[in-house]
């Protein structure tokens, strides 16, 4: 392909040039000294993106795998287990769960809104034997463009027993996410969203608390034994043969994050998020994520009436070769998603929300050009300096 494609997805994400470049070094013996260094490299890199002492263990999955590990590890069949969901990857969360013969009970919160930490707080009350052994939570809902509160979640479990688990695939690198010091049992994450390589590998954090329910866990496990998983990193190896191309790209995406800082990666999103809400809303179109609770990865908008999502992202990709996301289950067709995850920046969001105003235009929509792209522009101004 000769054309530039802007790929604003939540994921896969953009991969930077000197990663796309480390992605192709020679393979290596997996169970050699340099392996040793590369995997000790990489851990110390996940565990300063993850903000994290606890034990971080990468696996050879994708973001799924890594959900599906945080379930074997540390629960069993029978095991009645919490699960907030608040769109397609909260349900993923709880029928993974389910399919491990756990006692799913699950809240649904409207798409488009946060967890109520009220409503949670209200369960874990009437949960007054304490049989909960685990909350599953969605820490960026992905399909909707919602961030949860984990600190708010986590201070409202208080005493409760129950592990934190998190599904933070789009979420971690992307948004301020501390294991330790707000207490998150185990924090999920995946290659492919804010890492800024291809998919394949997913990360997973876990805390001392859930390694002692890793002791008490019965469900089966073999290729998600995170137990093996630590044996085999306290020798700089692991189980199965790594995806070797996947580690020496890490490596190179991991070394941005340390020469950035996770306080300029964090900023970064948000200035990224801040000025594709203001172009949305300057255009006269409606995110579906209220202010308070918008994601810095993607931003989900509505459709304008008449106009049907699937037409704009269409023409999006067809006229513009800018590649947007739609709508999951019953968003399909009505929202349309843009990624601002990972090796995204201004000026990209800035082509984004011209092909967009040149296509809602012929679509119909009443638009003037520079409507949406002049508030880009603005918020560009004006943190000058600052990112
Ligand atoms: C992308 C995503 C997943 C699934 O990841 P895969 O790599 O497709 O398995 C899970 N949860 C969230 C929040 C995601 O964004």
């Amino acid at each position: 392909m000769y054309e530039k494609e802007y790929l604003m997805l939540p994921g896969p994400t953009p991969v930077p040039p000197r990663v796309l470049r480390a992605l192709s070094e020679p393979l290596i013996n997996h169970r050699g000294p340099a392996f040793k260094k590369l995997i000790e490299d990489v851990t110390e890199g996940i565990k300063f993106v993850y903000q994290t002492k606890y034990d971080v263990l990468v696996l050879p999955a994708s973001g799924t795998g890594g959900m599906e590990a945080s379930i074997v590890n540390f629960l069993s069949p029978g095991d009645k287990v919490l699960a907030l969901s608040i769109g397609a990857f909260g349900d993923r969360y709880a029928t993974i769960a389910k399919n491990y013969g756990c006692v799913v009970d699950k809240v649904d919160f409207e798409w488009g809104t946060a967890i109520d930490l009220e409503a949670v707080k209200a369960k874990l009350a009437a949960d007054v034997k304490q049989e909960y052994k685990a909350i599953l939570v969605t820490h960026n809902e992905t399909s909707t463009g919602v961030c949860n509160d984990l600190k708010g979640l986590a201070e409202i479990r208080g005493n409760h027993p129950a592990l934190l688990l998190v599904d933070s695939v789009s979420g971690l690198g992307v948004m301020d996410v501390r294991p330790d010091e707000w207490g998150l049992d185990v924090v999920v994450t995946a290659a492919q969203k804010g890492f800024m390589i291809p998919p394949g590998l997913a990360f997973i954090s876990v805390s001392p608390r859930a390694w002692e329910a890793y002791e008490q866990s019965k469900a089966p496990k073999f290729y998600w034994d995170l137990g093996s998983a630590k044996k085999f990193l306290d020798k700089g190896q692991t189980p199965v043969t790594p995806a070797l191309p996947q580690y020496t790209g890490l490596r190179e995406a991991l070394k941005i994050f340390q020469e950035k800082g996770m306080e300029f990666m964090f900023a970064k999103q948000l200035y990224l998020r801040d000025m594709t809400r203001a172009a949305v809303k300057a255009l006269g179109l409606k995110p579906l994520a209220e202010d308070a609770i918008a994601s810095a990865a993607v931003t989900a908008v509505w459709a304008p009436e008449g106009i049907e999502a699937k037409a704009i992202n269409k023409k999006m990709r067809e006229e513009y070769n800018v590649v947007l996301a739609g709508g999951q289950k019953q968003l399909e067709n009505r929202i349309f998603r843009i990624g601002h995850l990972g090796y995204v920046q201004h000026l990209d969001i800035l082509a984004t929300i011209g092909a967009l105003e040149m296509c809602l235009q012929e679509l119909g929509y009443p638009v003037e050009l520079g409507q949406g792209t002049k508030a880009v522009q603005e918020v560009i101004m004006s943190r000058k300096g600052i990112i």
